[in-house]
């Protein structure tokens, strides 16, 4: 269901964001060096040249032991030699019966190699020149096989998916030192209202409040690995806001406004976007807080309106603009596995006897699993939802019960 102006309906959240995600165009994809890729979305498919282990080779520090002296214990071994990780190709050594070589962790096994023996099951001679098993070893026994892990052409990273740490590991081990990945969009954080002071100045007067949804919406794009946004702000005043929205299209991609976008006299945002030409592709949805939400577009850049009340302009952020702002960098974001949800079981009875979905806040006990729900859930309540770390979805005219199972998305 679309929002339809004048008609009365409006969108459910996941709704809104399917509208989203459709759309986002990608923008464009850059060559990164791996220190800068954690995080960020592959525009690439890379396929293993590199086997993982590249060549078979020891688990452990020990002895290489031919085929024949697996499953034997107290006969003697002659050590024939020594190779630890890196030596290149064991001086030529081989392993044959009765004879063994010294190996250490990493180390490419000889020829002939049936298992290594660690170290804590022989006896070893004070020269060094025998030892005595006392565990027979099972045939193949800590050796690492070439490609157990990883064969040559497997592919290591797809199109679309999020670089993590490991990833960024698996691609070293490739011998790569660079992938193509999504550019960051250039976003600009443009936060509405003549009540707003920039934190660190006295406030001028008592009506005057601090501009904290500027500096918490800058901390979740960092946090979600996007770079920091241009910010300023804007008076309530159409001019001013027409020509900070202009002067912020020109140079950005994406463009967040805070509050602005309600029904009042003094919400210029709407009227400024019609004086550039540019009509909301929706208003307002079915979400408590976070009513007033728009969404426009100018060719492919991406307008955002966020409500004003702080718990609003963070929850929409999370359920919506970050979401899109993955997708525009490449990802794959599909709207109904985008919210990252966790299971919880329900502390108390709650209720939603709105026609809007609620998004509660609340606290998730990571040890017991349980989520309570946040005593103040009013939209400007901004000490609630810093005190609280996940969000319950409740649909309209949803009962749930104390024990109920449930799923919350951590923030
Ligand atoms: P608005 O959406 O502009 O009507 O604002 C709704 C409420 O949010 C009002 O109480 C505003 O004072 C407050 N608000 C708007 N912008 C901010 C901001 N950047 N930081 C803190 N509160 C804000
Ligand atoms: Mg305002």
């Amino acid at each position: 269901m679309w929002f339809q102006p004048g008609l009365g309906g409006i969108m459910m959240p996941m709704d809104v964001l399917e509208r989203l995600l459709s759309r986002v165009v990608a923008g464009p994809a850059v060559e990164a060096g791996l220190g800068e890729v954690p995080g960020r979305v592959s525009r690439e498919e890379v396929f293993a040249t590199v086997a993982l282990p590249s060549f078979d080779n020891s688990a452990m520090d020990g002895y290489a032991i031919s085929a024949e002296d697996c499953g034997r214990t107290g006969v003697r071994l002659a050590v024939t030699g020594e190779v630890a990780a890196g030596g290149a190709d064991g001086g030529g050594l081989t392993v044959a019966a009765g004879k063994c070589v010294r190996v250490f962790t990493g180390a490419r096994v000889p020829a002939g190699t049936g298992a290594v023996v660690m170290q804590e099951d022989v006896t070893a001679e004070e020269n060094g020149r025998g030892i005595v098993i006392n565990e027979a070893a099972e045939l193949g026994e800590f050796i690492r096989r070439r490609g157990a892990d990883l064969c040559e052409g497997q592919r290591v990273l797809a199109r679309g998916e999020v670089v993590s740490p490991a990833k960024t590991g698996l691609l070293a081990s490739q011998g790569l030192a660079r992938v193509r990945v999504g550019a960051l969009p250039r976003v600009a954080l443009l936060s509405t209202g003549d009540e707003l002071t920039p934190p660190g100045q006295p406030l001028p007067h008592p009506a005057a409040i601090y501009n904290s949804n500027g500096p918490m919406l800058a901390a979740l794009l960092r946090e979600h690995g996007l770079a920091a946004p241009a910010q300023s702000v804007l008076r309530d005043d159409l001019d001013a806001t027409r020509e900070g929205l202009a002067a912020a299209l020109e140079a950005n991609d994406v463009l967040i406004i805070s509050g602005g976008v309600s029904v009042g006299e003094r919400d210029w945002v709407k009227p400024a976007l019609a004086a550039l030409g540019i009509a909301p592709e929706l208003w307002r949805i079915a979400l408590r807080p976070g009513r007033p939400f728009l969404f426009a577009t100018q060719g492919e850049k991406l307008i955002f309106g966020l409500p004003g009340n702080p718990v609003s302009s963070f929850v929409t952020a999370l359920l919506f603009v970050l979401p899109a702002l993955r997708a525009w960098q490449g990802a794959v974001v599909e709207a109904g596995s985008a919210w990252r949800l966790s299971p919880a079981v329900l502390a108390g009875v709650v209720e939603n006897p709105g026609d809007r979905m609620h998004v509660m806040r609340g606290a998730l006990d990571d040890g017991t699993g349980v989520f309570t729900p946040a005593p103040v859930q009013e939209s400007h309540a901004l000490f609630a939802l810093a005190r609280s770390n996940a969000l319950l979805m409740v649909p309209p005219g949803a009962a749930m019960q104390a024990g109920e199972a449930v799923r919350v998305m951590r923030y």
